[in-house]
């Protein structure tokens, strides 16, 4: 294949990258200048002209789903099948490495991945055992303090207590923790990185294995990387291998998960006879909307300072428009997707950005009330939800009976007569023993120590979860997925759930059934021995270990359902690296975004700037930024001003969207009020006498309480919307329904 084809759409700076003979690399740029584009460009022009093998790259992406873009890309530039390269995250990849060394790693054959939610659970358990009070030791400090340690290197033997009552209390959990995930064979995400880390440094022959085969290293958004994952890096990287890492100083926004900006001065240190290049045009957006990113930007000190231009001279105003309240901004939003579709346009090209996960409650009602499919990334997750992770649960403790933190989850459901006491006993054993829930469970059987109702279910539930093992050992994984939903009584047990929820359960367990299928196509065992026989031994043994895996790895990232056209929903920190035509920003109110907690603490402001910086380059055609005057969230009213981000954008940019007629409407008949489209002489008017406003909260005597949401016609036949909180949306005649202001 041509080499020009791999240079022919990059501009100078980018050529000089992707081509780079420096043995390290530093691609310094802003938002869509190609820094992602520059390294799969790279990774292409390496394998093509010096002729290295692609087993010798790896690759680090901020997400899973830019591992597969990146897998994507480089398939299209090479023609190349890429299953042998090592593209993923810093999870992933460590994950990779310590299914391929789990003796030396010092890890049961069986090892599973412990996700946030299960990681919560279990340190529930472990809070109770060592008696803290939940309500002076909220569990999730433990859970922060045990992850920002791994996150920063640190094991429990590591920490210096100083003396301080409450650190040694902290390192107590972790350490309990530790042992606990020990004994039943669980990693969590921080445990990946420090354990593969770990192993490199005691033992050198494995390290020297893999700096010898790779040979080139190339990291995206280096800009949030941790402490343990620099460490990872400089480590694997050794003194032969050549790194390019691409970053923006701007858009660094994890620094609350430890992220570490400074990392991107200290590779410049580290890592000598590097070369620093910077990219400056911007390929992603209009000019008007980079004006504002800049604009914003500007309000931050310490920067390394870059500028970024584009050669697209148009661009639409920015528009920003006032909610009366969330149900308002949601409505004027779902309005706007509709007239982006109405004038041809794909519905999927249409992104809406939010501060916090809570805030699309209204938007996605919103969105349904107008029958408009939508996703949410990093939302309600396939893989998070109830049901889903009852049945993984089923499925991991048919693959490793140790697993303690799946045993919890399930012991009890469906119900089977194993109260809170039997579970107290069994967990008393396992303290007391040394061991596992299951051994524990076990031995209290033979020893008979339990009232015979309370030992015949748990008799029964140990035989269960045999007699499935035995009896799926055979099964492909949709069979097998398919028999344990059953068997475990789970599908019988949800679909006693009131309404449509049980429906929607039911759903989703079979929806299971068609991913393990889906799953088990592209999975066989043999499937990568033929690059190099090696990469077998990372494999697990089972479809079934490697699909609970995968579930642990992808949960956060993908939705069940990617093809149809929909609206894009997320929180702006999982916005990063992507872009979409038409981007809203929602909520940008003080106390929301800037989020209330970030005014206080130090640095944490300007880290929001930046989270903002890239909500706004998300954007490629057209921007628009909503805020609530009045909001209900957490079930708080609160009223804030609009978000100082707004008054620091270049407000020639900006144009605000005014109502576009009067909704406002006397709530009883009377004479229709002149049109005011005025906002203030609006908000005058609100005082004086009772008048309707588009956001009003009401009453109403049958369907109970509130929001008006449409109005139309005028005098005896003015009618208002009304979505109600528990009775759904109705019109109303205005002068019968006799509503309440409230
Ligand atoms: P971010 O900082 O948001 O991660 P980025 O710097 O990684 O952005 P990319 O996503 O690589 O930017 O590129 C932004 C957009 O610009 C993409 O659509 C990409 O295809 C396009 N692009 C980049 N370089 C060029 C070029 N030389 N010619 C045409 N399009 C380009
Ligand atoms: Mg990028």
């Amino acid at each position: 294949m041509a080499v020009s084809r791999l240079l022919n759409d990059l501009n100078d700076p980018q050529h000089q990258a992707v081509t780079s003979l420096s043995q390290h690399l530093l691609v310094l740029a802003g938002a869509g200048s190609g820094k992602t584009r520059v390294l799969a460009h790279r990774i292409a022009w390496l394998i093509e002209t010096t002729q290295i093998s692609p087993w010798s790259i790896i690759a680090v992406t901020f997400t899973n789903k830019t591992a597969r873009e990146m897998r994507g890309r480089i398939e299209t530039l090479l023609h190349l099948d890429t299953q042998s390269m090592w593209i993923g995250t810093f999870h992933s990849l460590s994950h990779r490495l310590l299914r391929r060394h789990w003796q030396e790693a010092g890890l049961s054959q069986q090892f599973q991945i412990l996700d946030n939610e299960d990681q919560l659970g279990f340190l529930k358990r472990i809070c109770k055992q060592l008696q803290l009070d939940e309500n002076l030791w909220p569990v999730r400090q433990f859970q922060n303090f045990i992850n920002n340690s791994k996150d920063a290197g640190l094991q429990p033997q590591d920490i210096d207590v100083q003396g301080s009552d409450q650190l040694a209390n902290q390192v107590q959990v972790y350490q309990a923790y530790q042992t606990a995930c020990e004994r039943g064979a669980l990693v969590d995400f921080g445990e990946l990185l420090l354990r593969s880390h770990k192993l490199w440094l005691q033992r050198p022959d494995i390290l020297q294995h893999y700096q010898n085969r790779f040979q080139h290293l190339l990291v995206d958004e280096f800009q949030d990387t941790n402490t343990i994952q620099y460490a990872w890096l400089r480590t694997l990287a050794g003194s032969s291998c050549s790194v390019t890492v691409v970053g923006d100083d701007d858009q660094s926004i994890y620094s609350w998960r430890g992220a570490r900006i400074e990392n991107i001065q200290q590779f410049s240190q580290d890592f000598k006879h590097g070369e620093i290049i910077r990219l400056e045009q911007n390929y992603r957006s209009t000019e008007t909307i980079l004006k504002a990113a800049n604009g914003l930007i500007k309000h931050n000190n310490g920067r390394l300072g870059k500028s970024l231009w584009t050669e697209d001279q148009s661009g639409e105003p920015i528009s920003i428009y006032a909610g009366f309240n969330e149900q308002d901004e949601a409505r004027f939003i779902v309005e706007q997707i509709h007239r982006w579709e109405s004038a041809g346009n794909l519905r999927s090209e249409a992104a809406i950005l939010y501060r916090s996960n809570a805030q699309s409650r209204v938007l996605e009602e919103a969105l349904i009330r107008s029958s408009k499919p939508y996703r949410i990334y990093g939302g309600q997750r396939f893989y998070d939800r109830l049901e889903i992770r009852n049945a993984l649960a089923y499925m991991r403790l048919v693959n490793n009976r140790y697993d303690d933190a799946a045993i919890e989850r399930i012991i009890n459901i469906p119900t089977r007569g194993i109260g809170v006491r039997t579970l107290d006993v069994i967990r008393q054993n396992a303290r007391t023993e040394g061991s596992s829930l299951w051994q524990a469970a076990q031995g209290i059987i033979i020893s008979s120590a339990l009232p015979a109702r309370a030992h015949n279910a748990l008799h029964g539930f140990l035989n269960l979860i045999e007699q499935m093992a035995t009896a799926t050992a055979q099964m492909q994984l949709d069979e097998l997925t398919d028999y344990i939903i059953r068997v475990s009584g789970l599908i019988k047990h949800h679909s006693k759930e009131k309404g449509e929820k049980a429906q929607t359960r039911i759903e989703n367990l079979n929806e299971l059934v068609s991913a393990a299928k889906t799953f088990a196509s592209t999975w066989s065992p043999a499937q990568l021995n033929r690059q190099l026989d090696e990469e077998a031994d990372e494999r697990p043994e089972t479809a079934l270990a490697a699909m609970l895996d995968q579930a642990a790895l992808d949960s956060g990232e993908q939705q069940a359902d990617e093809s149809e056209d929909s609206v894009q929903l997320m929180t702006l920190h999982s916005a990063k690296g992507l872009e979409f035509p038409l981007v809203f920003m929602a909520g940008l109110e003080e106390g929301l975004f800037p989020h209330q907690l970030s005014l206080v603490a130090d640095g944490r402001l300007e880290e929001e700037r930046r989270l903002c910086y890239v909500g706004i380059t998300r954007a490629m055609q057209k921007l628009i930024i909503t805020y609530a005057e009045a909001r209900r969230l957490h079930g708080q009213d609160t009223m804030n001003r609009p978000s100082r981000f707004i008054s620091e954008l270049p407000q020639e940019l900006i144009e605000e969207v005014r109502l576009k007629s009067s909704v406002r409407r006397p709530l009883s008949y009377r004479p229709a009020v002149s049109n005011p489209t005025d906002r203030r002489s609006q908000r005058t008017n609100l005082m004086e006498t009772p008048v309707l406003a588009l956001g009003q909260s009401v009453r109403h005597a049958m369907f109970g309480e509130g929001t008006v949401i449409d109005a139309e016609g005028s005098g005896p036949r003015a009618r208002v919307q009304v979505q109600f909180d528990s009775q759904g949306s109705k019109w109303l005649v205005l002068s019968h329904a006799k509503l309440e202001l409230i």
